[in-house]
């Protein structure tokens, strides 16, 4: 009898200890929810992301190993807000079942008319352009409502892997706190700058969210998804709106072509600031984690858009 319990004990901490040894398989769409989900699974976590760091999400193609080992995965992390097109179909082909995701759920979305954001800035200040347009999915870029991306993971993890609540739970305040820290500081630096030259160039409407939460102006003119190039009509608007405005530099960003922003510096003339990181972290260095990133993009743009005014 007590020699058959001990066996059953024993059992079940070898049981305990497998499990333990064992990470929680973890796959996201692309490299910003990677590195939150890092944050808040800790140790308990193996993560990989379906979209690498400095790609572009808006075009991407799933390969066959990613469908084969989504189909191995305990929890799928993506953002929604029709972001990830392609991810309907790579669940169909992996056969996943494990917990879904949607990291955005609970925000308020912003929505654009989709159309190059110099373009149309009169009829948004006629808000008569609402009602027929798309959500922004870029909504990770305000540093408040990336806090509710943090909750909707923490909360998938817990169901995935309720055996480890406490430690996600306990990342994740540690993590939240950090946020808003980087809000706070985000929105001083950005409150800093002159507001005639809070006027930020880049190649795509991927900054909606960070303009709503940090009050800057962004103009560019390709819309929300880098895979629709602008027409010259709209690339000769967002010139006219450049030069109506004291625009005091333009910014690349590291998930999009160049070619539209070296275009608008050779017609207007004025400096390339930088590499702003949007849809995707670095590989390595200081922008490699979401918050690295923010606070990257904030520096940048304060430097960018003080040094280069008249
Ligand atoms: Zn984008």
């Amino acid at each position: 009898m007590r020699k058959s319990l001990a066996l059953a004990l024993l059992l079940a901490l070898s049981l305990n200890v497998t499990q333990a040894a064992e990470p929680l398989r973890v796959v996201t769409s692309f490299s910003i929810l990677a590195d939150m989900a890092k944050q808040v699974g800790g140790e308990q976590v193996d993560v990989t992301s379906l979209v690498a760091p400095n790609s572009d999400i808006h075009a991407f193609s799933p390969s066959p190993t990613q469908a084969r080992s989504l189909g191995q995965a305990d929890i799928l992390i993506f953002n929604g807000l029709q972001l990830e097109g392609w991810l309907k179909r790579l669940i169909d082909a992996s056969d996943y079942a494990g917990v879904r995701v949607t990291a955005s759920d609970g925000i308020t979305p912003l929505v654009s008319d989709g159309h190059a954001s110099g373009a149309s800035e009169d009829e948004h200040e006629d808000g008569h352009d609402h009602g027929h347009g798309e959500a922004d999915p870029h909504a990770w870029l305000d540093v408040a409502r990336a806090q509710q991306y943090v909750v909707n993971i923490r909360e998938g993890l817990i169901e995935a892997d309720p055996s480890n609540a406490a430690r996600y739970r306990d990342n994740a305040e540690r993590y939240l706190e950090q946020l808003e820290e980087l809000d706070q500081d985000i929105r001083a630096s950005m409150a800093a700058i002159p507001e005639a030259q809070r006027v930020v160039v880049t190649g795509h409407q991927a900054f909606g969210y960070f303009a709503d939460a940090y009050h800057v102006r962004f103009l560019s003119p390709a819309g929300l998804s880098t895979a629709a190039a602008p027409s010259a009509a709209d690339m000769a608007r967002l010139i006219d709106v450049i030069r109506d405005n004291q625009v005091p530099a333009l910014f690349l960003e590291n998930n999009a072509n160049p070619g539209i922003i070296e275009q608008l510096a050779e017609e207007t003339g004025l400096p390339i600031a930088g590499t702003l990181y949007s849809g995707a972290l670095a590989s390595d260095g200081e922008a490699s984690t979401y918050v690295g990133m923010m606070r990257h993009n904030a520096t940048l743009l304060s430097k960018g858009l003080t040094t280069n005014a008249d």
